[in-house]
C-alpha cells in the first residue's frame, strides 16, 4: 500500500466507494465521474502501475483484473449490450491515478 495512493485508501476502507464487486485480488467500484451509464473501475489490491514494467510475477494479478472485469460485466448487466475495457497508461493517455486499473464502460453509448 502506498500512503499517497487514493485507490490504496479506497481498498483499505479509508475512503468510501460504491462497490460493485470484490474478491481476494481485486476491488471494483463505480467511477466518481462516470463517462457512461455504467463506468466501473477494476483495481488490483496490490499497488502496481506500469504495464510496461510487468513481468512473470505479475501474470496472476493481471489475469485477476480481467476476471474481475467479467464479473463486473455480469453484475451490471452489460454482457449482452457490450462494453469497453480500457487501461490508461501515463499522463499523455489521460491517466490521473497511478495505481493500475481497468475502466469498464457500457450500458448505452460508450465514449471512444
Ligand atoms: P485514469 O484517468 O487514471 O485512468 O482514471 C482514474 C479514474 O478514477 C477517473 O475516471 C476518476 O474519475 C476516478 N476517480 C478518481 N478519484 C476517485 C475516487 O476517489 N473515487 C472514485 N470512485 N473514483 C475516482
Amino acid at each position: 500500500m502506498s500512503d499517497d495512493c487514493i485507490f490504496c485508501k479506497i481498498i483499505a476502507g479509508d475512503i468510501p466507494c460504491s462497490k460493485v464487486y470484490e474478491d481476494d485480488h481485486v476491488l471494483a467500484f463505480n467511477d466518481i465521474n462516470p463517462k457512461a451509464r455504467i463506468h466501473v473501475l477494476v483495481v488490483p489490491k496490490t499497488c502496481f502501475d506500469r504495464l510496461h514494467e510487468a513481468g512473470d510475477t505479475h501474470v496472476g494479478m493481471l489475469g485477476r483484473i480481467l476476471v474481475g472485469v467479467g464479473r463486473v460485466a455480469e453484475t451490471t448487466g452489460i454482457t449482452g449490450s457490450g462494453y469497453r475495457v480500457q487501461f490508461n497508461q501515463g499522463r499523455g493517455a489521460g491517466q490521473e491515478v497511478f495505481h493500475l486499473h481497468a475502466h469498464v464502460t457500457g450500458g448505452g453509448s460508450v465514449p471512444t
